[in-house]
């Protein structure tokens, strides 16, 4: 089977990968030249753990991976098409904008020669997928291709175990043809008796939205119970805890921090919520998430400037982590960078350290300052934030800190450390809910 992704970014790419792991010649096409020079160096476009390795495995080693920018050669010889590109916030409306999705089936009904699977794997609002059909079907006759849709589910930071084990895998389709094909691309995973749901094209479109919206609504409920805590001296750790334990809740995304950023939840509930208005059923519940987790930052920026009598101006801060979750250099909605800019609107200086997301940070944010490492970004600083749980800053050699802020003043947004244990240190610690 020829296996085309069209789109390789995150979703693609790793994707793409996967799929070669399972054994299947794949070819990735990408518009961006660039990127795909770069692959071709060995230079991968993101930092994922292992990526490195896997990508030098199926590109030069075994070979099923090949790249590319020309659309009808590897169109012309696929038998299935996964559409990978991205979906991003549209600034006008809250929408997902796709343009680019759009843009791939006008080039897939112009390139295709034979039978075909066309699936999207872009998270794309109910819907769209039909309407692919029908640009589709414009220029090709409708029993040469089908259309069927496969969200995907990988987390950055460990995208690749995630796809390679996922918890289930979900394909929406139109017909039994469409449901083998995709089934025969997954039955490696029937060794480690995966879950495939398999349903119809809209309940797959939905599951993906409804998945996303519902994490993100755990996140910001224990952010707003955190709130609580602070006022009336209760402990959200302990609150998490309790209530993760009971196993109808979970403790999976139940802990209080700076609130949910990256370049998934926060575009996906808008969303979500723009297509369920459009069929006059409005998810107010996901409104009311989108609402809470955006003033977020705004609201942690003035606890900290709280600190200093509301003044912060000139003041150095350190800002440990950038990327929006730990072992990724992904910064989009970065909820560490919303909070940086937000001081640094305030006249405060950001000294800012990350193990991998500098280099995206210094193209698009130039009033950062950086540093090579933790301590080089606390030196002289009237305080220190933490922002992203990297395990670098789970550890930090407290003394060494001490001897070189300004101030000992920690605000852990991670609540990584314990606070009678920093007091004891001499330090002022100022966590999330407690
Ligand atoms: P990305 O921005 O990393 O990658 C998109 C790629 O598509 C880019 O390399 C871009 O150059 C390419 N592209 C755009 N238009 C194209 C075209 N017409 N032809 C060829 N290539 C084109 O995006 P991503 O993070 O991989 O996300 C892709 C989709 O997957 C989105 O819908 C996203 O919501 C979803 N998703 C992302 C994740 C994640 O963790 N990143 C997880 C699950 C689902």
């Amino acid at each position: 089977m020829n296996i085309v992704m069209v789109g390789t970014g995150y979703v693609g790419l790793i994707s793409g990968l996967g799929f070669a792991e399972f054994g299947f010649n794949v070819t990735c096409i990408d518009k961006d030249n660039d990127r795909l020079r770069k692959l071709s160096q060995n230079i991968m476009p993101i930092y994922e753990p292992g990526l490195t390795e896997l990508f030098k495995k199926h590109y030069v080693n075994t070979k099923r991976i090949k790249l590319t920018s020309d659309y009808s050669s590897s169109l012309s010889k696929a038998d299935v098409v996964f559409i990978t590109v991205g979906t991003p916030s549209r600034r006008i409306d809250d929408e997902a904008d796709l343009t680019d999705v759009y843009s791939v089936a006008d080039e897939i009904a112009s390139n295709i020669k034979k039978y075909c699977l066309i699936v999207t794997k872009s998270t794309v609002p109910v819907g769209t997928s039909r309407k692919i059909k029908e640009i589709i079907s414009k220029k090709v006759d409708k029993n040469l291709f089908e259309v069927a849709s496969n969200p995907e589910f990988l987390r950055e930071g460990s995208a690749i175990d995630d796809f390679l084990r996922p918890d289930r895998v979900v394909i929406g389709v139109e017909t039994k043809r469409g449901e083998k094909i995709l089934k025969l691309l997954y039955r490696p995973l029937y060794v480690s008796e995966t879950p495939i749901v398999s349903t119809n094209i809209e309940t797959a479109e939905i599951i993906k939205y409804s998945s996303n919206s519902f994490l993100a609504t755990k996140i910001t409920f224990i952010n707003e119970v955190a709130n609580l805590c602070e006022k009336v001296g209760a402990n959200v750790q302990d609150v998490s805890r309790a209530m993760g334990l009971d196993r109808r809740i979970g403790s999976k995304f139940l802990h209080a921090g700076p609130g949910f950023g990256g370049s998934c939840f926060p575009k996906d509930i808008k969303a979500f919520s723009k297509t369920a208005k459009k069929y006059d059923v409005p998810l107010s519940l996901v409104d009311a998430v989108n609402l809470s987790n955006k003033e977020r930052p705004e609201l942690l920026a003035k606890k900290i400037a709280s600190y200093y009598s509301s003044n912060i101006k000139g003041l150095n801060f350190s800002l440990l982590g950038l990327s929006f979750k730990p072992n990724t250099d992904d910064i989009r909605d970065s909820t560490s960078i919303i909070i940086g800019n937000i001081l640094i609107k305030l006249g405060a200086n950001i000294f800012a350290y990350d193990p991998k997301a500098m280099a995206n940070t210094q193209k698009l944010y130039p009033a950062y300052n950086f540093a090579d490492d933790p301590y080089s970004a606390c030196k002289n600083v009237d305080g220190v934030i933490i922002c992203t749980e990297w395990n670098e800053f789970r550890a930090l050699n407290i003394a060494k800190l001490t001897s070189i802020v300004k101030r000992a003043i920690m605000f852990d947004l991670r609540n990584l450390y314990n606070q009678t244990e920093m007091e004891s240190l001499g330090w002022e610690h100022v966590s999330v809910g407690r």
